[in-house]
């Protein structure tokens, strides 16, 4: 079984806060560990941002249960491709908060300064989360 990358938007529901979040993260990074599946998650104020690295099986699966997900909504499929080697294999499920990302490292990948997942390519909205990966890493 070979290895997919699946790069996704959404919006959080409202009603929804911090807790909410940590609650998923936990969720995810628990399950992701059991099913060697990895990634990294960004929330920024609206939006999440989420790649997800794994066995075609496991990251469908956890893809599904996403959708199904009142916490979030608008659900946006950016990217979905069969990759050589994963990217974030020491993260079962890496947290990006928002002030990991700056004005400068959101224009590099954007059209705009505010940022806008539904407007970024699959390929822009993936090297984000890689270069903010590196940012939360080296801090
Ligand atoms: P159960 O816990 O049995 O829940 C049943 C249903 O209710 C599911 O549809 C579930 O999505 C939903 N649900 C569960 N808890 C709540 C709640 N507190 N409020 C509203 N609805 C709820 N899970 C992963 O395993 N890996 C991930 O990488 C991952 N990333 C996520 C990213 C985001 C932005 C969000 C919103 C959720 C993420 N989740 C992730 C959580 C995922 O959606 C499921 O809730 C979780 O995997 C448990 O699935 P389950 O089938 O065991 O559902």
């Amino acid at each position: 079984m070979f290895l997919v990358r699946l790069v996704y938007a959404s919006t959080i529901s409202k009603g929804n806060t911090e807790s909410d979040i940590s609650q998923i993260l936990d969720t995810a990074k628990q399950h992701n560990a059991s099913v060697d599946v990895t990634g990294a998650l960004l929330f920024n104020r609206n939006y999440f941002l989420q790649c997800l690295e794994g066995s075609r099986l496991r990251v469908n699966e956890i893809y599904h249960r996403i959708l199904n997900d009142r916490r979030h909504q608008n659900i946006l499929l950016l990217d979905y491709r069969e990759v050589s080697e994963r990217e974030f294999g020491d993260w079962s499920m890496g947290y990006i908060p928002e002030v990991a990302m700056t004005t400068p490292i959101n224009m590099k990948y954007s059209v705009s300064k505010q940022f806008d997942p539904y407007s970024m390519s699959g390929e822009s909205a993936y090297k984000l989360l890689l270069h903010l990966s590196q940012v939360v890493k080296t801090v």
